[in-house]
């Protein structure tokens, strides 16, 4: 989300007169696009400001600008820690970076949250990005109504509102146009698309809809989207990966914990038993697909039981990968102000042995996709190898002599599996 975030800004600025640089040196401006989403990624926004600092003292023009998420949580704590800091952009203030730039105001707070808030149109130009054009990221979300206890989410990106789908649209068919060739679709919980949106084309319209709406879109090859709460996955949407087949054979489906104790405290409002149906199903409707998730270790009471519950859920479900992280305390949450934290080492602990078992749990499942052959698109090529990736996200590096085009989808067989890649040769 910051990426697109931080494309968006680029292109906003571009119509005031800025260009990107690559080096900070040179820069007149550099914004730090922040994520709060647990403490140690705040702690490295702090130290970087300490460095800018210092860079500041040698360029007096430079100016520094913090947005994202910690811009939204600490707002003007940020200039009182930091007084060098020119600008506090809160989340929804992204669009208007570059008329408050040229306001020209030293130490400047724009951070508000609004219910009201619509999502801007904004039509991309893909002359002003610096990432590939091949695949791109499309916001039709923003914030969050579920309150999970742990998640400072809804504090910092707020309610949830969503994106007129019009204008979703549009932006694929651009896209498209540029040749780009796979689209991910992005919000915080995409399974509530539409629940808030004002402007859709008839009331009940989901997020099943926008998917085989953008679907039909000539052009677009691959259809991803991330992320989604099990609680609000609908046997519409499932029924998404039996129909679509442009929707990539891959569901990142956060679970969280495996013991329906700690699914309560957390306010997650489905049981192990309940995600578990969920994974049978999404099988009957794509036998082939690929499922990654979200892990917590450590949330506050949880006992060597309840952690024996998210490996058991490990096992049955036998993710091909996943994000664990230890808990960590976020302000103005619920979980925050709970009795029976875990202690660090603990915590340290049970994050280690998940994520070995989940290393093994990878290499497993890849090693059964050996001699199989299946679609690729290139993304890269150094020479020697390109590099590509599979419907299942898995990257794929095949030994060419000659560059495809980025975007391109090739046939690929698998020939070497690894825990995190995988190796192949051109078909
Ligand atoms: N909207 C997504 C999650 C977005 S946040 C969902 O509902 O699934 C990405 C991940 O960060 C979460 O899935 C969770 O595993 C992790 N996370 C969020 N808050 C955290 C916290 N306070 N401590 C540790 N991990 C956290
Ligand atoms: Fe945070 Fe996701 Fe829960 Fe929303 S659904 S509160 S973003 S973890």
């Amino acid at each position: 989300m910051n990426e697109r975030d931080s494309e968006i800004m680029i292109q906003v600025l571009s119509a005031h007169g800025y260009s990107e640089c690559f080096a900070e040196e040179e820069a007149d401006l550099i914004i730090l696009n922040t994520c709060s989403i647990r403490a140690k990624a705040e702690q490295k926004m702090m130290s970087k400001l300490g460095h800018l600092r210092r860079l500041k003292k040698k360029n007096p023009r430079l100016r520094i600008c913090v947005a994202g998420c910690v811009a939204q949580q600490e707002q003007a704590r940020i200039i009182k820690k930091m007084p060098h800091v020119d600008l506090v952009l809160g989340t929804q203030e992204i669009y208007k970076i570059g008329k408050l730039l040229a306001e020209n105001k030293k130490s400047l707070v724009a951070a508000n949250l609004s219910e009201n808030y619509l999502i801007p149109k904004f039509i991309p130009d893909l002359t002003k990005t610096p990432y590939p054009a091949y695949k791109k990221f499309v916001t039709i979300m923003q914030g969050c109504n579920n309150y999970c206890t742990y998640c400072v989410v809804p504090h910092t990106r707020g309610r949830e509102i969503s994106r007129n789908a019009a204008d979703i649209l549009e932006e694929i068919e651009v896209l498209a146009a540029a040749k780009v060739k796979e689209i991910t679709l992005l919000g915080q919980n995409v399974n509530s698309y539409g629940r808030t949106n004002c402007i859709s084309p008839h009331p009940a319209y989901d997020f099943a809809d926008l998917l085989r709406d953008a679907a039909k879109i000539k052009g677009i090859e691959r259809l991803r989207f991330t992320t989604s709460n099990p609680r609000d996955l609908t046997e519409k949407m499932m029924l998404c990966f039996r129909d679509i087949p442009k929707l990539c054979r891959q569901f990142h489906l956060p679970v969280q914990a495996g013991s329906n104790r700690i699914l309560k405290k957390m306010n997650r409002k489905y049981t192990a038993e309940k995600y578990l149906e969920l994974v049978k199903k999404l099988k009957k409707y794509r036998p082939d697909i690929v499922l990654t998730t979200d892990v917590i270790v450590g949330f506050p009471g949880e006992s060597e039981d309840d952690f024996e519950q998210t490996m058991a859920i490990l096992e049955q479900v036998r993710f091909n990968g996943s994000f664990s992280f230890k808990y960590s305390d976020r302000p103005g949450t619920v979980s925050a102000k709970m009795a029976d934290k875990v202690d660090e080492q603990t915590k340290g602990r049970r994050l280690a042995r998940f994520q070995k078992r989940q290393d093994e749990i990878c290499l497993e499942e890849n090693q059964r996709l050996l001699g199989t052959v299946m679609p690729v698109m290139v993304e890269g090529f150094d020479g020697i190898t390109l590099k590509t990736r599979a419907e299942t996200n898995h990257l794929v590096h095949i030994p060419s002599s000659r560059n495809i085009t980025p975007g391109e989808i090739i046939p690929a067989k698998i020939t070497f599996a690894g825990q995190h890649a995988l190796k192949g040769e051109l078909r």
